[in-house]
C-alpha cells in the first residue's frame, strides 16, 4: 500500500488564492500528480472565513476525493485552525502550509525524501524574509533571541509552520490540548528528529495578510507567556536587588542620623523613589496578571475550536 500524505491548509478568506493552489498542487503539472507513489489527501480548513472560501472548498471536494474540509463554526484564528487539522488529518505524515502560495509546494518532494530517511520533523527555513520593513525585522530578531535565551529549547527564527511532520508528532501536538496555543514553540518542545531545508519566500500571490501589528504583539506575548517563566522570575529578581539597595542605603540614613544628626531633607529623592518603586510593583503585578489570565482561560477548559461542517469520516 502506498503512504499517505495529508497536506494541512488553514483559510481564512482565501477565495481568491484557492484556485492557483490547487492547480499547484492537483492540476495537470501539480506536486500530487508528479508524486504518484503517494497517495495524498489536502485537508483545507475553513476558519471561518466570511467570503466564499468554503463555496470553493466544496467545489473542489466534489470533484476530487482527494480534497477533505473542515469548517469551523467562527474564525478561530491560525493557531487553532491548525489544532483542528491534527485531530482530523489521517495520512502517515502531515505537511502544513499556507494557503497563499507563500510556501512552495515545489519543496513538497524534498520534505518527502528527507522523512523517506527517517527524519520526523522536516521544516523549512527562510532565507530572507521578504518584503518587511525594517523595524518589524528589528523587532523580530531581537524576540527570537530573547526567547531563545529564555526558553529552554530552541524557537527558531525564520522557521514558519510550513513543515512535514510524521505521524508521531502528530499525535504529540494532538495532546496538547492549550486553548492559549503557540505552535511554533510546541514543533520545538515535543522535539523528535529534525531537519532544515531553506528556502526563499515568496510574497503573497493574492489577498492581503490578516494580520495586523496588534496580532503580532499578541502571539509574541503568547510565545513568551506559554513557553518561559522567566518574566516572572526577572520580576522577583529585580525586587529583591531593589530592596538590597534599600536596605543598604537604610542603614546608611541611621548611620548619618546618629552621627551626624539629620535635618529633614529631600522631598525630591523620596518622589523619584515612591514613584520607581510604583511603577516596578504595578508592572510586576502586571506579569503576574497575564500568567493568572492564561490559567483562567486554561481554567475554564472550553473547546479549543467548534466544527459546523465537514466531509472528513472518523
Ligand atoms: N489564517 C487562518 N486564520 C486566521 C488568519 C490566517 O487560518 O485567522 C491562515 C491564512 O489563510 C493563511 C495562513 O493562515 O493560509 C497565513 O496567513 P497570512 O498569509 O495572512 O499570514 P502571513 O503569511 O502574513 O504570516
Ligand atoms: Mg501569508
Amino acid at each position: 500500500m502506498n503512504k499517505k500524505v495529508s497536506i494541512l491548509i488553514p483559510c481564512f478568506n482565501e477565495e481568491e488564492g484557492l484556485p492557483l493552489l490547487y492547480e499547484a498542487l492537483c492540476g495537470q503539472s501539480g506536486i500530487c500528480e508528479s508524486l504518484n507513489e503517494y497517495e495524498f489527501e489536502i485537508l483545507l480548513i475553513n476558519d471561518g472565513s466570511r467570503d466564499r472560501t468554503l463555496d470553493v472548498i466544496k467545489c473542489y471536494a466534489q470533484a476530487d476525493a482527494r480534497i477533505k474540509y473542515v469548517s469551523l463554526s467562527r474564525n478561530f484564528g491560525k493557531e487553532c485552525a491548525m489544532l483542528s487539522g491534527f485531530d482530523y488529518v489521517s495520512g502517515d505524515c502531515m505537511i502544513i502550509m499556507d494557503a497563499d502560495l507563500q510556501h512552495p509546494p515545489a519543496l513538497i518532494p524534498e520534505m518527502l525524501v528527507y522523512w523517506e530517511q527517517g527524519y520526523e520533523d522536516v521544516y523549512a527555513k527562510r532565507k530572507s524574509r521578504g518584503k518587511e520593513s525594517w523595524l518589524r525585522k528589528r523587532f523580530s530578531l531581537a524576540y527570537y533571541s530573547l526567547l531563545q535565551k529564555t526558553s529552554r529549547f530552541d524557537i527558531l527564527e525564520n522557521v514558519g509552520d510550513f513543515r512535514l511532520l510524521d505521524r508521531k508528532c502528530i499525535e504529540a501536538l494532538r495532546a496538547m490540548r492549550e486553548s492559549e496555543r503557540y505552535t511554533k514553540g510546541m514543533f520545538a518542545w515535543i522535539g523528535f528528529k529534525k531537519r532544515e531545508i531553506l528556502f526563499e519566500q515568496g510574497d503573497r500571490q493574492t489577498g492581503v495578510s490578516s494580520w495586523r501589528f496588534r496580532d503580532l504583539l499578541n502571539l509574541g506575548i503568547e510565545g513568551i507567556t506559554s513557553f518561559t517563566t522567566a518574566p516572572l522570575r526577572f520580576s522577583a529578581i529585580v525586587g529583591f536587588v531593589i530592596s538590597m539597595v534599600a536596605f543598604i542605603y537604610m542603614c546608611w540614613v541611621i548611620v548619618k542620623a546618629v552621627v551626624w544628626g539629620d535635618p529633614v531633607a529631600g522631598f525630591p529623592s523620596l518622589m523619584v523613589v515612591i514613584l520607581f518603586l510604583g511603577g516596578v510593583q504595578l508592572l510586576s503585578l502586571g506579569i503576574l496578571g497575564e500568567y493568572l489570565g492564561r490559567i483562567f482561560n486554561e481554567a475554564k477548559g472550553r473547546p479549543v475550536y467548534l466544527v459546523s461542517e465537514t466531509n472528513v469520516e472518523k
